[in-house]
Parts: structure tokens; C-alpha cells; sequence
């Protein structure tokens, strides 16, 4: 393929006309969102018979709840567009949800829907002013759209050994180095229960992030994603509770009630005058690029928010099995020597082979990418380096996502599982030994083993 410019001469004027398919140099860099990357190359390698523990992609795949599935039915034939914001109804029935999960309290002018959560962080991004502090690890998307909104993402650093804590000094540390690089640090992303670490933020945690928010003139953008999938030994507390005028919470369809491909999100904006402001660039901003989110879907919906003990026994048991999958996981992990923090919410763990260090230089492995490709083609297990989640190359972290172990459906009876589900203790506490026959979290805790064996024999060789 020629790739020298042509010369236009058709008008007889001579300009460069570039390739047909010119791209913004700008975004040149930019790469398709890891995490979507490996699950494809997942899905290529079992197309091609190749057995593959998959660790890497974290999606909810319970089965769709009968009642959403109804109202969906009913909802097929509202073909029009809805507003911007969303349906009347659905911002009403959100606005009631937070009130009761939250304990903060919201009206439905507060709420705005779109198509699924990520897209309105990124709107937020671009409508709000100011440099991003982004903790150190945080979600794979984050720091790209930082980068697109034409922002300059500022990492916070956490605290690996207590569950990824983020304090108000290392906020402020983040604040004076980001402020001495020339950025304009103004909103601060955050995410409990966290991906990739599986770790919830504290109460007093939340309370002393949110005071120091308030107090610096920080908007938070709390992504309450997983908030529905905590395991039990700590509550999901919402900063907005501490910080009603400057937090603003995203959330969900896609974890808790297992429908991302529904592609249905929320943002709860702060009220007042100010919160009206936000909202009316939002829509604008909304409007121009995804007009409404898909309107059946929306109508929908508004079952999934609305006071039902059917599903809300349905998400408490779906949280459980992701609770019991991870913690089982977790356990052989810990078991084998391997630091990582105890989960808490969502269903993500985070270990660190960083003792393996010298063991794995031999197999000229320095990097967590370099680690993630070697277990993938060593050992056909699937996971994410540290790299994705804004960590330094040489930190030796990964991401394991446990939402793909339960089998397809085909191979497992999903609503069997769910029901089995209020039978498991919460993770750590004493109680009747329940297990579930898991085959695929068996696979992965036995390639654990092997691989750890395998560094292990390594590093006695040195
Ligand atoms: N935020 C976090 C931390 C996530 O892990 C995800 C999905 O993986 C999202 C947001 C995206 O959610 P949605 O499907 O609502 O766009």
C-alpha cells in the first residue's frame, strides 16, 4: 500500500490530500480497552481448541432476571426516542433506589440516564473543568478517558497493604506534584467496591476523602458500579452521604442484575443550582453524541429499580456466589504465599508474585505484561497485567477476574447455583462448611498450584 500523499490537481490547485483514511494523529496511541482485547483472544484461542482458564474479563453472566425479561417484552414495541435524560419513570424509580441503597437522598431531576455508566463518566469528564486524580491502580478505562477528554490524569497512590487505601495525604501529595507539573487537578475518580483490586473503601475512609474533597474544591465522580456486590464484611458507603454538593455517583445495569449488553447507566447528580448547571451540559453534551439510551431498554428498567423482593433476593444471592467464587480463589492464593488484598466487593482479586521477581527474570520475565502474556501461552490462563490498571511496568501485579467461573450455561445451571446461594457464609466468618462443585474455579485453583510450584522450583535453582 502507497502511503505517500497524493497531489490533488482536479481544480486545478495543488494541495496535499493525504491517505483516504487519515486518522487524528492525536489519538494515534490509543488501543482497544485491554480488557475487551483479552476476552476477544480468549475467544480465538477456544475457537481454535485451545483450553483457556479465563481470568481476564469481568462480566456478570447470571441469567437475566424473569421479571426484567417481561418487562423488556413489554417494552419491545416503544420504538420512538426517549429524552435525553431518560423516561420520566425510570429517573423517578432510580432516583427511589438511591434514596434506599444510598441512604442519600436524590430526586428524579437528579438523575441521568445513558447508555451504560462508562460513556457518562466520560461525558462528566468533558463537561466538568479540570485535571483528573486517578488512583494508582484503578480502572482500565479511567486513564484513557482522561486522556480524551483532553484532561491530564493525576495518580494517587495507594496502599497496597491495607487494601488499597486512599488517604487524604497521599490525595494531597497527588495535588501538589500534579499542580507542579502545570495541571489543574479539580475531580477525583473513584471506585468501591474496585476493579482491579476487589477492595471496598473503610466508612471512615470515605467520610475523610469526601471532608478533604469538600474542603480542597474537588468534585468526586463515585462509580458505584459494583456498589449492589459487597461480600459482607464491609458496607458500601457512598461519599455523596458526606458530600452531597460535590460527588456525583455512576452506576448501573451491567453487575448486579448481569446485563452490561443492555447498555444501561446512570449519573445522580448533586441538586441544587449548581447540580442543574451539571446536568444541562450533560444533556447537551448527551445529545449530540448518543441522543438517548435505547428506550425498551429504558422502560425496562424502571422494573430493576423498583421495590421487588424478587429481585432483590436475586442480586443478593448473585453477590454471594461472586463472594464465595473470589473467596475460594483468594484462600488458594493466600495458601500458596502470594500477597494479595482479602476481597471485599465485585468479584476481583489482585495478587503481587513480586517474590517470584528473580525467579521469573530467568525466564526474562521484569514486567506484569510480560507476566500476564507468559501465564497465557505457558500455562493457557487469562489474567490482566498491572500495566492496564496505571501501574509502573516492573510492579509484578495482576488482575483476576472470577466472573467467568461458573461455567456457561450449558455447562451449569445457573438458577440451581443462584438458588444454592443463601446457603454460603459470608467469607471468613465461621459457619457450616458449603462448597460448590465449580469444575472451571477448581481448573484455575489447580494452575495456581502448578504455576507457583513451577516459580517456586525456580527459585530454589537460583
Ligand atoms: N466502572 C467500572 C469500575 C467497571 O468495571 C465497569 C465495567 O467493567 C464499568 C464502570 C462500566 O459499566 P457500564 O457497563 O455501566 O458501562
Amino acid at each position: 500500500m502507497d502511503h505517500t500523499p497524493r497531489q490533488a490537481t482536479t481544480t486545478g490547485q495543488q494541495f496535499e490530500a493525504g491517505t483516504p483514511l487519515e486518522l487524528n494523529a492525536a489519538l494515534s496511541n490509543m488501543v482497544s480497552s485491554p480488557t475487551l482485547a483479552i476476552n476477544e483472544a480468549v475467544a480465538r484461542r477456544r475457537a481454535q481448541g485451545q483450553e483457556t482458564i479465563h481470568l481476564g474479563f469481568g462480566e456478570a453472566t447470571f441469567p437475566l432476571h424473569p421479571v426484567l425479561r417481561q418487562a423488556l417484552a413489554e417494552a419491545l414495541e416503544s420504538t420512538g426516542y426517549a429524552p435525553v435524560a431518560g423516561v420520566p419513570k425510570l429517573r423517578q424509580a432510580i432516583a427511589g433506589y438511591i434514596q434506599r441503597t444510598r441512604g442519600v437522598n436524590c430526586t428524579a431531576e437528579q438523575v441521568i440516564v445513558g447508555p451504560g455508566s462508562k460513556p457518562l463518566i466520560y461525558a462528566l469528564l468533558r463537561v466538568l473543568d479540570g485535571d483528573v486524580l486517578v488512583p494508582r491502580p484503578s480502572w482500565v478505562s479511567y486513564n484513557p478517558q482522561t486522556r480524551l477528554a483532553g484532561r491530564k490524569a493525576i495518580p494517587v497512590a495507594t496502599d497496597p497493604t491495607d487494601h488499597h487505601r486512599l488517604t487524604p495525604s497521599a490525595l494531597t501529595e497527588a495535588i501538589v506534584n500534579g499542580r507542579a507539573k502545570g495541571a489543574k487537578p479539580r475531580i477525583l475518580l473513584v471506585n468501591s467496591p474496585n476493579n482491579p483490586t476487589g477492595s471496598m473503601f473503610a466508612e471512615e475512609d470515605v467520610a475523610a476523602m469526601a471532608t478533604w474533597a469538600s474542603e480542597t474544591g474537588i468534585t468526586i465522580i463515585s462509580d458505584e458500579i459494583y456498589a449492589e456486590l459487597a461480600h459482607g464484611w464491609r458496607s458500601h458507603v457512598s461519599p455523596a452521604r458526606f458530600y452531597p454538593t460535590g460527588c456525583i455517583i455512576t452506576g448501573g445495569l451491567s453487575k448486579a442484575f448481569s446485563a452490561g449488553g443492555w447498555r444501561l447507566g446512570y449519573a445522580i447528580l448533586p441538586g441544587g443550582e449548581l447540580g442543574k448547571e451539571l446536568g444541562k451540559a450533560l444533556r447537551a453534551l448527551a445529545s449530540e453524541i448518543w441522543s438517548a439510551a435505547a428506550t425498551p431498554i429504558e422502560e425496562a428498567a424502571i422494573a430493576a429499580f423498583t421495590l421487588n423482593t424478587d429481585l432483590e433476593t436475586y442480586v443478593r444471592r448473585s453477590a454471594r456466589l461472586h463472594s464465595y467464587v473470589t473467596h475460594e480463589l483468594y484462600l488458594t492464593l493466600s495458601e500458596l504465599g502470594i500477597a494479595c488484598p482479602r476481597p471485599a466487593g465485585a468479584f476481583y482479586l489482585y495478587p503481587d508474585l513480586a517474590p517470584w521477581r528473580d525467579a521469573l527474570a530467568r525466564l526474562n520475565i521484569t514486567t506484569s505484561t510480560q507476566l500476564a502474556q507468559y501465564l497465557l501461552d505457558t500455562w493457557d490462563m487469562a489474567t490482566l497485567p498491572g500495566t492496564a490498571f496505571g501501574e509502573e511496568p516492573a510492579t509484578l501485579r495482576l488482575r483476576l477476574a472470577t466472573s467467568m467461573l461458573y461455567g456457561s450455561p450449558q455447562q451449569t445451571d445457573l438458577w440451581h447455583l443462584l438458588s444454592q446461594a443463601d446457603s454460603l457464609p459470608t467469607p471468613g466468618e465461621a459457619g457450616q462448611e458449603v462448597k460448590l462443585d465449580l469444575p472451571e474455579l477448581a481448573k484455575a485453583q489447580e494452575r495456581w498450584k502448578e504455576v507457583i510450584a513451577h516459580l517456586n522450583g525456580l527459585s530454589q535453582a537460583l
